[in-house]
């Protein structure tokens, strides 16, 4: 396995496309826009320049893990003669569906289709193909050079042998990969989405503040970042996604996003990305500033 692809250059794509130029893989990275295509492309520059100031690597294997990265905009020319393709798309239904049809037919029958999805059954993706002991679920972790875990996904028809590939390559990229079947949520957003929806219900039922609920759970509980601040840098409106499916999926009403939280998605609040979310990110990226709409 030495020829990959990665479609969508987007926070997690290029992230992807990085982690295994930089460990020697052929990589086609694929978007629809020509504009993400660039912007993914200096965000991978950006990180290696970053990792050659801390002496992490040197400035030739920042220039031979660029030159591993081809870009395309066509789908066709970018999956052909490829093992195995990551899809890293838009997290929308009919976005994903719509590529892994193209996918089936646009590859060859020994490729494997992985998705990143954070939420999407990969064994709704699965039937969309006439492949599915060949498709399965990566879901890598946002920054993908930096976060070790890659969750992988066993769709309901899933093979073992494949399952096995996949296991053992994401180990060779240096990452730790953890096994799990498919259900709403897998086992990372199962768990965290949850905790995320509660921490927001108890800011709107007026327990703490933005800052308190946060530095109880960093200092209480030694999590790095606060709820708060993490559903920030996730995106308020991937949060909201996720919760959705999961309610949807289970049809249990502790998974019911947060009124709060539909509110302020809705009001285009989104965290980090969109400049405000419970913290204000017009001065630093960093949270420091509590949102004016939260400020006690
Ligand atoms: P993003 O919005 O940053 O990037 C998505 C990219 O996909 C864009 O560049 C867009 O142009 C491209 N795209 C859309 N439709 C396409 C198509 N038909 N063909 C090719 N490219 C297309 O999104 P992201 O945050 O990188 O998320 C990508 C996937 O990773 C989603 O499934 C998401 O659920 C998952 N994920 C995200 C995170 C996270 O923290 N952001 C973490 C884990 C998994």
């Amino acid at each position: 396995m030495q020829h990959i692809a990665v479609i969508g250059a987007g926070t997690m794509g290029n992230g992807i496309a990085h982690v295994f130029a930089q460990k020697g893989y052929q990589v086609h990275l694929i978007d629809i826009s020509a504009a993400s295509l660039e912007k993914g492309m200096a965000t991978i520059a950006k990180n290696l320049d970053r990792m050659v100031a801390k002496e992490r690597i040197s400035a030739n294997d920042k220039e031979d893990t660029l030159k591993n990265i081809t870009t395309f905009t066509s789908l066709k020319e970018g999956v052909a003669n490829r093992d195995l393709v990551i899809e890293a798309a838009t997290e929308n239904l009919d976005i994903k569906l719509s590529i892994f049809k193209d996918l089936d037919g646009l590859c060859e029958g020994k490729t494997i289709l992985a998705t990143n999805t954070s939420s999407i059954s990969i064994t709704q993706i699965g039937a969309a193909t006439e492949r599915p002991e060949k498709v399965i679920g990566m879901h890598f972790m946002n920054p993908v050079p930096i976060m070790k875990l890659v969750e992988i996904i066993r769709g309901y028809s899933t093979s073992d042998e494949v399952t096995k590939t996949i296991m053992e390559l994401s180990s060779k990229l240096g990452k730790t990969p953890t096994e799990v079947n498919d259900y709403p949520g897998f086992v990372a957003n199962r768990i965290l989405m949850p905790m995320i929806n509660e921490s927001i219900e108890t800011l709107y039922n007026g327990v703490a503040g933005v800052q308190e609920i946060d530095e109880v759970m960093k200092l209480g509980m030694a999590h790095p970042m606060g709820p708060l601040q993490l559903a920030d840098f996730i995106g308020l409106d991937v949060c909201l996604s996720i919760l959705k499916v999961m309610y949807d999926g289970f049809k249990n009403p502790k998974y019911a996003p947060c009124p709060l939280l539909v509110n302020m998605v809705m009001a285009g609040k989104l965290g980090v990305k969109s400049g405000e979310g419970f913290y204000d990110y017009s001065a630093s990226r960093k949270a420091e500033k509590v949102s004016a709409q939260f400020v006690r």
